[in-house]
């Protein structure tokens, strides 16, 4: 384990008075309310050789990590949280404890990095790798509000990753239902909670047996840091070889970074709450605008996924949309370079706001439409956001 027994003082809390202080104890020898950063890689035996301080190497058990792990894990009720150096870190680090020839079956639409790395690391791993597939507005969804995921879990699998919405289109899948299916097929369930943030989804109460977050988005909040986090329903096996996983490779995140990352998820109630009512207001605004030929959010009830969102989602929709210029391509990519507020830049999550032109980063092999712009909503005035948009768009896209 990674946590404390003090971490039961943590159970029956609302998560939003566990974000405000932050996963800290009261510090001694100052009563201080904000632990330490312990920048110590090594800890002193005992005269009789044991670990009384029950640390023995910050590669395996790193104090500095624990006000963020005891935090996320209280965040996503889930057993155990484990800190990782990116998101990608803690992604792979779930694959990798897979056995050689598994089978895994992932959304087309995801994280592209991720899939790319998955299609490469099949082949090598023998790893049988199936994608399911998104419904199209007006298609009818199985009975996980995909296509075909349903169908895939009639045979036994190793291993469904889930992320919902899933970048950069925002499709949705449902966790319960593709949870029940995948574990009557003998699959673990891992979900990548980065976009949804435990403020509107928990993964684990629904049935999911890992979350995984790029805490580098939402929970750090700051575009200031670069960090990943798993969170296990169980301290079981599976677990135990995440763990050491983590420890023998040694993709963890500075003392620093962990640091700031508790600091970051204390007002992440506040930002995401507020990031997500902003992005309602401009997918409204901007659905069915002669410039645009579609929005992509799930809290528009034209979106194929809002029914299973609003069921799943609780309070908001997130803060992450896409646009879908007229004029194609060339129109989308001018837009995003004639905006002044919204920063061109990669990347989610943070208090300002992102576009993208998507296409041309996932490259070449990517389900991503050309003249798609991948929005993240900071949390500028509404009013700002929309006039910089509609003065872009104006200049730049064709009826
Ligand atoms: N998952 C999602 C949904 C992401 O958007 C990203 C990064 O953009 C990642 C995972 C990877 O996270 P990181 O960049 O922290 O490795």
């Amino acid at each position: 384990m990674t946590t404390d027994p003090t971490d039961a003082a943590d159970d029956g809390l609302h998560v939003e008075t566990l974000a405000a202080h932050g996963g800290n104890r009261i510090a001694a020898p100052y009563r201080a309310l904000i632990e330490p950063v312990h920048l110590s890689t090594t800890f002193e035996r005992g005269a009789d050789g044991s670990y009384p301080g029950g640390a023995v190497y910050a590669r395996d058990h790193n104090p500095a990590f624990v006000p963020a792990q005891r935090l996320l894990r209280g965040l996503e009720q889930g057993a155990d949280a484990l800190l990782f150096g990116s998101g990608m870190a803690a992604a792979c680090a779930v694959f990798r404890s897979l056995p050689r020839g598994a089978r895994v079956i992932a959304p087309r639409v995801m994280y592209w990095s991720l899939r790319n790395w998955l299609q490469a690391q099949a082949v090598q791993q023998q790893w049988t790798l199936e994608f399911f597939e998104s419904v199209a507005a007006g298609e009818s969804a199985d009975a996980c509000g995909t296509r075909d995921l349903a169908g895939l879990l009639r045979r036994p699998a190793d291993l469904l990753w889930l992320e919902t919405p899933s970048n950069p289109t925002w499709d949705v899948t449902d966790i319960a239902a593709a949870a029940r299916l995948a574990h009557d097929a003998g699959a673990l369930v891992a979900v990548d909670n980065t976009v949804a943030t435990p403020v509107f989804t928990r993964p684990l109460i629904l049935g999911a047996d890992l979350v995984m977050h790029s805490a580098t988005k939402y929970l750090g909040g700051h575009g200031d840091l670069l960090a990943g986090a798993l969170i296990g329903a169980r301290d079981d096996a599976f677990w135990r070889r995440l763990a050491a996983e983590r420890a023998q490779a040694g993709a963890l995140p500075g003392a620093f970074e962990a640091w700031l990352l508790a600091r970051g998820m204390r007002t992440l109630f506040l930002r995401v709450r507020h990031a997500a009512s902003t992005a309602m207001a401009i997918a409204r605004h901007f659905d069915g605008h002669r410039l645009v030929a579609s929005v992509a959010y799930p809290g528009l009830s034209s979106h194929p996924g809002h029914e299973i969102a609003a069921a799943q989602m609780q309070g908001g929709f997130g803060a992450m949309l896409s646009l879908r210029v007229r004029g194609g391509e060339p129109a989308a990519r001018a837009v995003a370079g004639a905006l002044r507020i919204w920063r061109q830049a990669t990347s989610l999550g943070s208090t300002e706001s992102l576009v993208e032109h998507r296409a041309s980063i996932e490259g070449p092999d990517s389900p991503c439409p050309p003249d798609l712009l991948h929005m993240s909503v900071g949390l500028e005035a509404p009013e700002d956001l929309i006039a910089d948009l509609e003065r872009a768009l104006d200049e730049h896209a064709a009826v």
